[in-house]
């Protein structure tokens, strides 16, 4: 009997991770697997994560930041930087677990003539300047084009990007030849919905994701308007 061909022990390693960080995931409700979701583009996928819960539970946030920042401990860091509220999130419990006790910094995402665009407040721009090093955080990286704004941002400011680390990224995801550390990192297979496996198979609908984005308006209040 021939044994069965060894796996190397850190690809195991890092399936196990994954597996661990996608159970994490699971429990805020953000992640959603073997389920036959319609995403809002039309298409069907098997796995569903959604954005906003992926940082609101403040324990499994600081774990997962703290794997990040022992990632990056053996590297120098002055300043966390991230965009976006989930990433902040994400960001501080990185910065608060690296052994450099970097800053925290945050950018603006906004649009610009159709155009992502992202800013850095004025209070900031004086805390990145040359030679300081800096982290960069993302929750969830899907195409990569947030995270090449904040890239630019620091080389504008002749500042060094010395990392890039996030809970969840695109395998497909290509970042000008950087390396990004991801907690999980896997791409879910989008089915046309004539070509879906799993429509064939008869395997019901999960129209939930979307209904609710149609159905539910954001809760707001405002103040009420001043009568002259
Ligand atoms: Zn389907």
């Amino acid at each position: 009997m021939s044994a069965a061909p060894k796996k190397d022990p850190t690809a195991v390693e890092v399936e196990v991770r994954e597996k661990i960080h996608l159970e994490i995931l699971k429990r805020t409700g953000a992640y959603h697997a073997n389920d036959h979701v319609l995403l809002p583009s039309g298409q069907h996928t098997t796995e569903y994560i959604e954005k906003t819960l992926v940082t609101t539970e403040p324990s499994f946030t600081e774990g997962l930041g703290a794997v990040i920042a022992k990632h990056f401990a053996q590297w120098p860091v002055d300043v966390v930087l991230s965009t976006g509220p989930g990433a902040l999130v994400l960001s501080h419990c990185v910065a608060r677990a690296h052994p450099s006790r970097p800053i925290v910094v945050y950018g603006t995402k906004g649009l610009s003539g159709g155009k992502r665009r992202v800013t850095l407040p004025v209070e900031f721009q004086r805390l990145i300047r040359t030679s300081t090093k800096v982290l960069l955080v993302e929750d969830l990286v899907s195409t990569g084009s947030t995270l090449n704004l904040l890239i630019n941002l620091v080389e504008q400011l002749g500042a060094q990007v010395v990392g890039i680390g996030c809970l969840w990224r695109r395998t497909s995801v290509e970042l000008a030849g950087r390396s990004v550390f991801s907690l999980v990192s896997r791409d879910f297979p989008t089915y046309d919905p004539a070509q879906c496996p799993l429509c064939k198979k008869g395997v019901p609908l999960n129209e939930e994701f979307v209904r609710r984005r149609h159905a539910r308006k954001p809760s707001s209040v405002q103040e009420p308007k001043e009568v002259p």
